[in-house]
């Protein structure tokens, strides 16, 4: 048996309606991959999250574009989609991906070209609540007193820089999952439709490798949601597992990635809650972060009957 903490599931606090499904897996002696892509799958079909999967805000096109990325950290093997359209459940594209190709992440048309030929069925992931979302800021802003734009390409451009006055907390908000198996094995599943409002194309931290994921057996896993050009910016979620390679703690090495990020000015990320982390080390021990009092996180053992919802750490962004 597996030192530490096994049979675990660790993850943002809107991964709680997969939370269940993860553990009821992980009982049944199923892999830490199958039950963080499990629990992802449930988030991503929820309707009334409007962060993830069907019902997440369009980009400034009306269009919902999703990423998510999967990994495994007993091999490293890893699959990512980015700016997929009509394909409900992206991170069961991204295991395809890490299982079956010799790339880590596909994007856009070639995404959905390698979705439509495993099989994978399309939908309409535009929820009608989404859609009055998007008309009211960005299809008829005048019709809503709100267009002070000159012209379209303007009106496109400030959505995606006002981004901070636009969305607030309910509206936005990617899923973390990091599961750890009775073996010990830890994997790490993240899916968003990123940014509402954002530019076509736009890719966050969540399909990349080492900014919005990273998994390791040996020395933990960490994830990120927020704005993930920050991630980007500063790898967090590979820095929190590099810091507990380097002998850090779980904590430490949250409070070190997440202090990085005050190091570099950002001027869209004076939001209060720009970025999250949650994180395990190598023994299943779990905590996160945020820039936010507020931010919770989820977690639930083989042992436990319902997930507990847990305070996050809080770390704000520091600026001159
Ligand atoms: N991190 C995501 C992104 O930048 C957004 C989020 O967490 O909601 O796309």
């Amino acid at each position: 048996m597996a030192e530490g903490t096994v049979g675990i599931v660790v993850g943002a606090a809107n991964a709680r309606v997969g939370m269940q499904v993860a553990v009821e897996i992980l009982r049944a002696g199923g892999s830490a991959i199958d039950a963080a892509i499990a629990a992802a799958r449930e988030v991503e079909d929820n309707l009334a999250d409007h962060g993830v999967g069907t019902g997440g805000i369009p980009n400034i096109l009306g269009e919902v574009e999703l990423d998510a990325s999967i990994m495994d950290g007993k091999t490293l093997a890893t699959g990512a989609v980015g700016a997929i359209k009509n394909y409900p459940n992206p991170i069961d594209i991204a295991r395809k991906v890490m299982e079956l190709t010799p790339h880590v992440m596909i994007v856009g048309e070639g995404a959905e070209l390698f979705a439509k030929h495993h099989g994978f069925t399309t939908a309409n992931l535009l929820t009608p609540e989404a859609e009055e979302s998007w008309r009211v800021r960005i299809k008829e802003p005048e019709a809503h007193g709100g267009n002070m734009y000159e012209d379209q390409y303007q009106l496109y451009a400030q959505a995606v820089q006002d981004w901070t006055k636009l969305l607030h907390e309910e509206i936005f908000g990617t899923t973390n999952v990091i599961a750890r198996d009775l073996e010990g094995n830890i994997a790490c599943a993240v899916t968003t439709s990123g940014w509402g409002f954002k530019w076509p194309g736009r890719l966050g931290d969540s399909p990349i490798i080492g900014a919005g994921n990273y998994a390791d057996n040996r020395f933990g896993a960490a994830a990120c949601t927020g704005r993930g050009e920050m991630a980007i910016r500063a790898a967090s979620a590979h820095s929190v597992v590099a810091s507990m390679r380097c002998g850090m703690s779980l904590d430490d090495a949250l409070q070190q990635a997440m202090t990085d990020l005050s190091y570099f000015p950002d001027k869209f990320a004076e939001r209060e809650s720009a970025m999250n982390i949650v994180a395990m080390d190598a023994f299943g021990n779990v905590n996160a972060a945020s820039t936010s009092d507020k931010a919770e996180f989820v977690v639930q053992t083989v042992e436990m009957d319902e997930y507990e919802l847990r305070p996050r750490m809080f770390i704000p962004l520091k600026r001159d």
